[in-house]
């Protein structure tokens, strides 16, 4: 563990004692979000310390120009950066004419800041001596409405101390913002229009290149003891910048408070005039206060966790680490709106782009089908459905055709822009995840709609992708995969990836079980299918040919699948024997030595036995996690979730714990020693699949909800609810039992322990 500063307490994120080498660290894990918009818990003032600023808005974004050594055909011609956008949080405060700043201030005590996860806020107190012997007291609130998704809100109170003080406000909006991550130090954005209309300011602005447009706003009000105060301001504009100035003269012990709120509005939402819709919501503030805000946002975070919250008891640190991921997770994307997606870092930082990765269809999925209503995980296949001509032309630029697609590894709006070829291009494995997730929302939810109304032209797009990309071997008298990259990226441009053959193979046999199935039940649709794609009996019937003679690498006498073609002439010293100072190898070793080494970055091989477990028996789940887990590194975020429900199924707990602290307190904690570059969203689904399929067992068979409950002996109890086809069940397990509750008025039948059982509607049944 590297970090250990975070207090642990069941609901919240708590932070006692101000050090500035934590500033940039707390930034990201105190973020807050809410789905339409998001922002790094950077101070309202004046901060001149390291800090890494950043307010992100879905959905815009920039195409930064690769930058590559040596261009080569088929490269994607930009990567798309999340942009940094115009900062609306902004208050410089002055004590007689003194910049509040914690950096240049003689001493900070009584520093607290908390993340409160359960009503969705973000609080922050302290008292400072400035160098001209003011002392002061301030606090903060601030949160982003998750009702009104356009606004956040701001309460910002200021108490001297020691002496009468002369006390100005200064909220500002900024738009001089740049991206830390940008390729050519380019400016992003380009500022239309920056205005005042009484007591209100905008600034209107626009990506470059993309022309998205957005409209930041904001409105102030101060106060003294609580009473409001009819102050006048002296606004005040830059090029970049618009402020106004609220100066008053405050009493020794009275409080001095700003009320400031503001957000964006943008075209993807409103078309334009953005102006006019900011002074929409702006209008809203006659009808809403600080308090009324705040209080809806309590209901509305209340609602979410209604179905989401894990609570465990007897491990405070787990209980905070999964809250923790649950809150990061809906603060970055609710379900609403299939335009937008899940970038691994949400809104919490810049690198990976902020943009889509098959994380989402790997990992996300699966927490979205059971903490929300049906259609939050139906919006994120229709993204996919949306891309798919995109994808078909990312094909048709590598040389496929009739249709084939392949969707891309890093998106924003269906083109891949990835600045990297043989580690993350050659990743094609994401065209099974997308497939993959078609399946797996429909044995799920039970709904077959999407599949027979749009997920079949994606299936079908996706495996005329795999019959051009396989090739007939003639040594091997079957098809081969040649030159991929698996989802282990230590590993580049090898043959025969066990994972991605065994996928497309099962992509095949999917989609062909697909159309049999329209055919059968839906003859018109299918006609309709037929003539929509094209596809001809002579061409299923090769898609067949191929699925039955896929080469998949094995060792006898390893009795496992290979990860790949050649994996054996590695010399297989397991991990543990690595000396400690040379991890992570992805910052302590060359490239050359990474690849030439045995180490897998993340589940590769044990991927395909996450996805298709009744593939395979028990004993061959067993065989392949111990040979594969001891050569694994776990350098990414998305590993140890899957480790940890596997070690869950084959029983051994403590193992399956332990990736469990790993995959939850990864930011908290800072195993990987980058949280400050944002945190790992995606991931933190993983860390509820690990609760949810590995200690509680959760599958769905047959069309049938079913459970084999076990708990981490460091834990009393823990509970989740999941939302199964409209039925809300609730788990609950002890060291004793488990017990079963169900909302609603109609019985369910699921199976726990492979046996049968029925539960009634608010009667509790104990297994
Ligand atoms: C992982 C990929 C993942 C990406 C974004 C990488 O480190 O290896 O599997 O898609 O991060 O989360």
């Amino acid at each position: 563990m590297n970090q250990d500063y975070i207090i642990a307490d069941p609901w919240s994120l708590i932070e006692e004692g101000f050090n500035p080498k934590r500033v940039e660290s707390s930034e990201s894990l105190f973020s807050i979000g809410n789905g339409a918009s998001g922002q790094r818990a950077n101070f309202e003032e004046h901060y001149s310390g390291d800090t890494f600023q950043g307010s992100y808005i879905a959905g815009v974004y920039y195409p930064d120009k690769t930058k590559v050594g040596w261009w080569k055909n088929g490269y994607p011609e930009y990567f798309a950066k999340v942009l940094n956008a115009p900062s609306w949080i902004g208050i410089n405060v002055r004590i007689n004419d003194e910049i509040l700043d914690l950096h240049t201030c003689v001493s900070v005590s009584g520093f607290r800041r908390e993340l409160n996860m359960k009503e969705g806020w973000l609080s922050r107190s302290f008292k400072a001596v400035l160098n001209n012997g003011v002392e002061v007291f301030v606090s903060s609130m601030r949160f982003l409405s998750l009702e009104i998704d356009e606004l956040g809100a701001i309460r910002y109170k200021v108490t001297p101390l020691n002496s009468d003080a002369t006390i100005s406000f200064e909220p500002y909006l900024d738009a001089s913002i740049k991206n830390k991550d940008s390729n050519w130090d380019d400016q992003f954005w380009d500022i239309t229009n920056i205005h005042r209309n009484s007591e209100r300011s905008f600034i209107e602005a626009q990506t470059m290149k993309t022309a998205f447009k957005t409209c930041t706003f904001m409105q102030s009000k101060c106060f003294l003891n609580e009473q409001p105060l009819n102050s006048i301001s002296e606004p005040f504009e830059t090029n970049t910048t618009i402020s106004e100035k609220f100066t008053q003269s405050v009493e020794k012990g009275a409080v001095y408070e700003i009320q400031k709120f503001g957000g964006y509005t943008v075209e993807r939402t409103h078309g334009t005039p953005l102006v006019k819709a900011a002074n929409k919501v702006l209008d809203l503030l006659e009808f809403q206060d600080f308090e009324s805000l705040l209080s809806s946002q309590q209901l509305a975070w209340t609602s979410i966790w209604n179905t989401a919250d894990i609570s465990i008891e007897g491990d405070i640190k787990a209980q905070q680490a999964i809250r923790f991921n649950v809150f990061q997770l809906n603060q970055t994307y609710l379900g609403t709106d299939p335009q937008l997606n899940i970038g691994p870092k949400g809104f919490t930082g810049e690198k990976y782009g902020g943009s889509t990765y098959w994380d989402t269809e790997a990992y996300c999925l699966p927490f979205y089908m059971a903490t929300k209503e049906q259609s939050a995980a139906r919006a994120l296949l229709e993204y996919r459905y949306n891309h798919l001509e995109k994808a078909i032309e990312n094909a048709e630029k590598l040389g496929f055709s009739n249709g084939a697609a392949l969707y891309p590894m890093v998106t924003m709006n269906g083109e891949e822009c990835h600045n990297e070829w043989e580690i993350t291009f050659e990743e094609i494995h994401r065209n099974g995840a997308i497939a993959f997730a078609i399946f797996n929302y429909q044995r799920y939810t039970g709904d077959f709609s999407y599949t027979l109304k749009k997920g079949i032209e994606v299936l079908i797009a996706i495996a005329r992708f795999w019959a051009q990309r396989f090739n007939y071997s003639t040594e091997k008298q079957s098809y081969v995969m040649l030159g991929v990259t698996g989802p282990n990226e230590y590993e580049n441009n090898v043959n025969n990836n066990f994972y991605t053959n065994y996928l497309a193979k099962w992509c095949f046999e999917f989609t062909i079980e697909t159309l049999n199935k329209i055919e059968l039940e839906h003859p018109k649709k299918y006609q309709q299918v037929i003539e929509v794609t094209s596809i001809s009996k002579d061409e299923i019937e090769q898609m067949h040919q191929i699925s039955t003679n896929i080469y998949l690498p094995f060792s006898k006498e390893h009795n496992v699948y290979l990860q790949q073609d050649g994996f054996l002439d590695k010399a297989l010293i397991p991990v543990a024997k690595l000396d400690a100072k040379e991890r992570p190898i992805n910052q302590k070793w060359s490239w050359d030595r990474i690849l030439r080494s045995p180490y897998i970055k993340q589940a590769d091989t044990l991927q395909t036995f996450y996805f298709f477990e009744d593939h395979f028996t028990p004993k061959q789940l067993q065989e392949h996690f111990d040979f594969y887990e001891p050569l694994t590194v776990h350098e990414s975020s998305l590993s140890p979730c899957v480790h940890s429900i596997q070690a869950a199924k084959l029983g051994r707990m403590d193992q399956a714990y332990q990736f469990y602290l790993q995959t939850s307190r990864l930011d908290l904690d800072d195993y990987n020693q980058e949280v400050h570059e944002g945190l790992h969203i995606t991931s933190m689904a993983g860390t509820w699949m690990s609760i949810v399929e590995g200690f509680g067992g959760m599958r769905v068979h047959n069309n049938t909800l079913s459970f084999t409950p076990q708990i981490p002996t460091q834990w009393d109890v823990y509970s989740f609810k999941v939302n199964f086809r409209g039925y809300v069940v609730k788990v609950n397990v002890t060291n004793l039992q488990t017990t079963f509750e169900l909302e609603g008025n109609v019985a369910l039948d699921i199976i726990v322990n492979e046996r049968p059982l029925t539960i009634n509607p608010k009667i509790l049944v104990a297994v």
